[in-house]
């Protein structure tokens, strides 16, 4: 079995290096979490140094030394047993054959899910993003990840990447830097950690601007020597002060950063001999008493600057970062800032998020200070949900960011944004309208995926589209997006104006077919002037109107061709009613067809559906009944509804059910398959509750030759049954028959057909 010790023969490896970095490791865990377990930790770097073993780094050394590296600055943040373990995993599964499995089996599911984390966030590609993705993706990112640790492995992995940069390629080192500034730094900053955003910046300046990178570094590299000298006599001044006042705190002095000078310089528009602010001061203090006091002595040593003092204390920046800074003036016309914090104020500062492990152990009570730090948590990661269990939360240090949210992917890396639960269709419409009318179907991460699927964080999408395909008014159902709800919406508008063009067109034929007025007679001034009469615009708004429902084709026609209907040609309704359809003409019934029929025999264009309020079956008397804008409703005659409806007798018109329709023409449509059309209907058996009753109702039903889609029972009272059936039945006769099979059977004493299906 290899052991650490097959490390020592890496090439490229001095002997013993790795093992005297690893031993390292160990005594920084040591000091820093001495009740931690390191046989994790030992386990882990065994199998990090077998599975990366032969593999180099671009500059030459052994693979390993990269985990080790980021294992070593996890300790150093006083990171966990398990965090480090997974920092020596990180790479694992990604570079070697090892899989998340073997991780999980070897170290458990916590080291697993965290390697699985950040191997994840390895894969997304950030190539060719633009700005204004930046803070989405930042968002993204925490929004993956369920678990800080993550993150904290993620950032110092790329902060051990910036410092050996060097050894990539140009381009390579260039993308790297340039995604480092936009998306790691700002995510360092938001979680608090001021010391790896500020290294990971300055790293990151010298590869994406190197001009600029080196003015800055050259103006300061010119000032460096005077400032320190200053700084130094600022700092002797200062402690001689405590001293006095016998106020304990330590002074540390410094040279800004070169990337927070060079924001300054863009910020403020100024050349960097105008930068005064390159120097700063930080006293550190054991009490926020104690900063108060050293604020005031500060102010009396040296003349402060108008409107640069700032109370961080009083009021936390967002990230919940807490100082007084002020500007003052020293000798010789130096300005320098001076940062005044305690000492736990200063570690949240540089460590942020991260400074929280320390506390984990014994993390029993909630005193008021963890309350602090768990409102500081809570801001941090903009915490949106109602939290039950406080300390289970700072146990597991789950989040859960931006929950109405979720980050997808294009193919290309893009990030897009959708409401929590969208889905391909939310995605498609994000990216072009024409895209999601015409999708037919959905990748996600590569797999073949419903349309209504639910999108998750991280899920890359690609969408398969299809010349001529329009949306459905089904899409409703299944997206969130505004944006796709409301282009979907507009279609099916303006789709529905072109159907109710056709359906009015349609209906004014047949109502001049009916007064034998010839249509070609009339002009389109003749439908212009209607058209301004009713207050519409044009000929086609005229024809939709009726279509809609709002004018009947009688009352347009009578206005197309005045007097044509006059009172010799006009019929009464009943007498129009009774007057058989004359020979030849076969507008005056409209045959329906099929099950959910939108087919109409001799009149296909006629938009026409069976209504639900009564499912009409084949073979039923039916009504129909021209809707305002979505074609010819069929009822049963029947049905309740068709009393109410028909008072407006203009948009009633006749259907019949298509002859001849069996299943051998059904067939000879369907291209030779044996189909059948049925119709979907309900029945309520209401029957003695008896052993066997189930059996022999359904035995009644096969025996029809009848499929049962649907099935409930439930118990009225003490004897009484109730059983509901959804059957297909093929027409009324056929329901007949099983209505009156039913009723035979014995204890059943009533069967009853429900409207609705
Ligand atoms: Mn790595």
């Amino acid at each position: 079995m290899a052991t650490a010790q097959s490390a020592q023969q890496q090439p490229g490896a001095e002997p013993g290096i790795l093992d005297t970095k690893f031993r390292e490791l160990l005594a920084t865990v040591k000091k820093n979490r001495p009740s931690d377990d390191t046989g994790i930790i030992r386990l882990a770097w065994e199998f990090c140094a077998r599975h990366h073993q032969g593999q180099l780094r671009a500059s030459g050394d052994p693979y390993v030394l990269h985990p080790l590296e980021v294992g070593q600055m996890l300790a150093e943040m006083r990171l966990d047993a398990t965090a480090i373990a997974a920092g020596l995993l990180h790479d694992a599964v990604e570079d070697t054959p090892v899989t998340a499995d073997d991780v999980a089996e070897q170290f458990g599911e916590q080291v697993a899910h965290i390697v699985e984390g950040v191997t994840k966030i390895d894969k997304i590609q950030f190539a060719n993003r633009e700005d204004r993705q930046a803070e989405n993706v930042r968002k993204m990112l925490l929004a993956m990840v369920s678990d800080v640790r993550v993150v904290l492995i993620k950032l110092v992995d790329r902060l051990h990447n910036m410092r050996t940069l060097e050894h990539l390629a140009a381009d390579r080192r260039q993308a790297i830097a340039r995604e480092t500034l936009d998306i790691y730094a700002p995510l360092a900053h938001r979680l608090g950690m001021g010391k790896i955003r500020g290294e990971l910046e300055d790293l990151a300046f010298r590869f994406v601007d190197p001009i600029a990178y080196e003015q800055v570094s050259g103006a300061v590299e010119a000032r460096r020597e005077e400032g320190e000298h200053f700084l130094r006599e600022v700092e002797a001044a200062l402690n001689e002060r405590l001293r006095e006042h016998k106020i304990r705190a330590r002074v540390e002095w410094r040279i800004k950063r070169l990337y927070s000078i060079y924001e300054k310089l863009q910020k403020q528009q100024v050349t960097v001999d105008q930068i005064y602010d390159l120097l700063a001061i930080r006293a550190i203090t054991t009490s926020v008493q104690d900063c108060y006091a050293v604020f005031g002595l500060i102010h009396s040593l040296w003349r402060p600057v108008p409107g640069r003092i700032k109370d961080f204390i009083a009021m936390p920046r967002p990230n919940l970062y807490q100082s007084l800074h002020t500007t003052v003036m020293g000798e010789g016309g130096h300005q320098f800032e001076v940062q005044i914090r305690t000492e736990e104020m200063h570690r949240l500062a540089e460590e942020g998020i991260a400074a929280h492990w320390k506390y984990k152990s014994g993390a029993g009570s909630t005193s008021a200070r963890d309350e602090q730090r768990l409102a500081w948590v809570r801001q941090l990661v903009e915490w949106q949900r109602e939290m039950t269990d406080p300390n289970e939360f700072l146990s597991t240090l789950k989040i859960d960011l931006y929950p109405e949210e979720v980050y997808t992917f294009t193919p290309k890396g893009k990030v897009v944004v959708l409401p929590k639960d969208s889905t391909p269709i939310d995605f498609a419409y994000s990216i072009h309208t024409d895209v999601g009318n015409s999708c037919v179907g959905a990748k996600v991460n590569g797999r073949l995926t419903p349309l209504r699927a639910k999108l998750r964080n991280g899920d890359i999408v690609e969408i398969a589209t299809q010349h001529g395909h329009t949306p459905s008014r089904d899409w409703l159902n299944y997206t969130k997006s505004p944006r796709a709800r409301n282009k979907i919406k507009h279609w099916l508008n303006e789709h529905q104006r072109q159907r109710a063009v056709e359906i009015g067109r349609k209906l004014l034929e047949r109502e001049a077919r009916k007064y034998r007025i010839p249509l070609s007679k009339i002009t389109d001034s003749d439908y212009a002037r209607v058209a301004a009469d009713c207050g519409l615009g044009t000929a086609s708004e005229l024809i939709a109107a009726i279509g809609f429902g709002k004018y009947s084709s009688r009352q347009i026609l009578n206005k197309l061709s005045p007097g044509a209907i006059g009172p010799n040609s006009l019929e009464t309704e009943a007498a129009a009613e009774a007057r058989p359809a004359p020979p030849g003409d076969g507008v005056a019934k409209i045959h329906l067809r099929g099950s959910d029929s939108l087919l109409v025999e001799g009149q296909d264009d006629l938009l026409v559906y069976r209504a639900r309020c009564c499912n009409p079956i084949r073979g039923e008397e039916i009504v129909g009944y021209v809707t305002r804008g979505k074609g010819v409703a069929v009822h049963a005659r029947a049905c309740t509804n068709v009393q109410n409806l028909l008072y407006e007798s203009d948009r009633r018109i006749a259907v019949e059910w298509a002859a001849g329709e069996d299943s051998s023409a059904v067939g000879a449509r369907a291209g030779g398959r044996e189909t059948r059309t049925t119709y979907p209907v309900k029945l309520t058996v209401y029957c003695d509750d008896r052993a066997g009753m189930l059996k022999e109702l359904t035995a009644v039903i096969s025996d029809e030759d009848a499929n049962i889609r649907g099935l409930d029972t439930k118990v009225a009272t003490g004897s009484e049954a109730v059983v509901e059936f959804v059957l297909e039945v093929e027409d009324v006769r056929h329901l007949n028959s099983i209505v009156s099979g039913l009723r035979r059977v014995q204890g059943v004493r009533e069967v009853l057909r429900a409207a609705k299906v």
